[in-house]
């Protein structure tokens, strides 16, 4: 198959590409470079069946392909928010684009679309159905508010242009090829131990994520993109862990010297957060396999090379 993967030089979407480039496909990545990077894919350079477009996904693209999984976006707080306008432009006009395309050419279309639809949660865990708790004026409602119209966006052209779709919500992915200055909880919270600087908590430390390793969660993506249910899914893993539980697993795994700095609360942090993955495992038959501590070392040991070779770098 030919498959088109937007925001594929990304953290997860650049573990996708691995996955479907091994299985034989023909993959387009296609990314403006916003927060994912070259490097992230430059071993497909070259590759007959590997082509990376440089493109900006807010202005429309003709292309031939017969799946799309359309993951292009910024993740991290840090970055949507850094140029929130252009945050909604991606969700919006971008996911419009993608579904455009996904119509012209009869391509089935994955939107890789996010727990931040539930917003600050009153239901825990969240099941598919819980409708969420998002402020629609927020710092971060660019992202939260532009993903549930990508939802939106998909399910009218599904029911309005019969393209056939699948929605996937992602909790929390970790894992190697995260950005060193990502912004995200687990590559902070790793990059500065690795540096032994202390480590940073917002708030109390009390919030609670759901950490999935990215292997986990490309596997949950691909069945539900080769299945018949359209979604909405959750795809992430259960295991609830503190922020505070976390930044002191990995002070435990990299340095036990390390301090540990309180700064304050971003507006609108989610209390809490855990998915519930029934319907993942009943129609999917899927579940994480890998469990924090390996997967933390895992990504640990990623870190340690890059931290190292920019240190040998600076060095020069
Ligand atoms: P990432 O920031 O590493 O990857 C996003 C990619 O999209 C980057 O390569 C970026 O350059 C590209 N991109 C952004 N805007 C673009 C545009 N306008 N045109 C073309 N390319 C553009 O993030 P990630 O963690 O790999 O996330 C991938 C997808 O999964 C995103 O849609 C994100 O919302 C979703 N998701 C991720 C998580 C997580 O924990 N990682 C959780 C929920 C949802
Ligand atoms: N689009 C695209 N590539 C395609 C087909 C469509 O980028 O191969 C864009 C198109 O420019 C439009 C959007 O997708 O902005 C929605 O397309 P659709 O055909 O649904 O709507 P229309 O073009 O009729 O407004
Ligand atoms: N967080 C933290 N220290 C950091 C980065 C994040 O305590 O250096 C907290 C953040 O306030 C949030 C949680 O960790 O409560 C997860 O943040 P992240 O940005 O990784 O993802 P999201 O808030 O989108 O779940």
């Amino acid at each position: 198959m030919r498959i088109l993967v937007t925001g594929g030089a990304g953290f997860i979407g650049s573990h996708l590409i691995d996955r479907l480039m091994n299985q034989g496909h023909e993959v387009i990545c296609l990314d403006n470079f916003y927060t994912g990077t070259k490097r992230n894919i430059e071993h497909w350079i070259g590759n007959p069946y590997f082509e990376l477009v440089r493109h900006d996904i807010t202005e429309p693209i003709r292309l031939e392909v017969d799946q799309i999984y359309h993951l292009a976006c910024p993740a991290s707080p840090v970055h949507y928010q850094s140029n929130p306008v252009k945050t909604i432009k991606t969700n919006v006009m971008g996911t419009l684009n993608m579904l455009g395309l996904a119509k012209r050419v009869n391509a089935r279309f994955l939107l890789a679309s996010t727990s931040e639809v539930y917003g600050d949660p009153e239901v825990h865990p969240q099941p598919e159905e819980y409708r969420g708790n998002v402020n629609p004026i927020g710092i971060r409602s660019c992202y939260d508010e532009g993903k549930r119209v990508a939802e939106t966006l998909a399910f009218d052209y599904h029911r309005q242009n019969q393209v056939d779709i699948r929605v996937m919500r992602i909790f929390n992915t970790y894992g190697p090829r995260m950005l060193e200055n990502d912004g995200r909880v687990v590559s902070n919270l790793i990059v500065q131990a690795l540096k032994g600087i202390p480590l940073t908590i917002y708030g109390d430390g009390s919030q609670t994520r759901s950490f999935c390793y990215v292997s986990d969660l490309v596997e949950g993506m691909m069945r539900l993109m080769n299945g018949d249910q359209i979604g909405p899914i959750n795809i992430g893993n259960p295991g609830e862990y503190t922020i505070l539980e976390l930044a002191k697993t990995i002070q435990e795994m990299i340095n036990p010297d390390t301090d540990l700095k309180f700064e304050p609360l971003p507006q609108d942090d989610p209390l809490r957060r855990k998915p519930d993955i029934t319907k993942a495992k009943q129609y999917l038959d899927w579940e994480p396999t890998i469990a924090l501590q390996e997967g933390l070392t895992k990504t640990i040991e990623d870190f340690r090379k890059r931290v190292e070779i920019s240190a040998a770098e600076a060095a020069l």
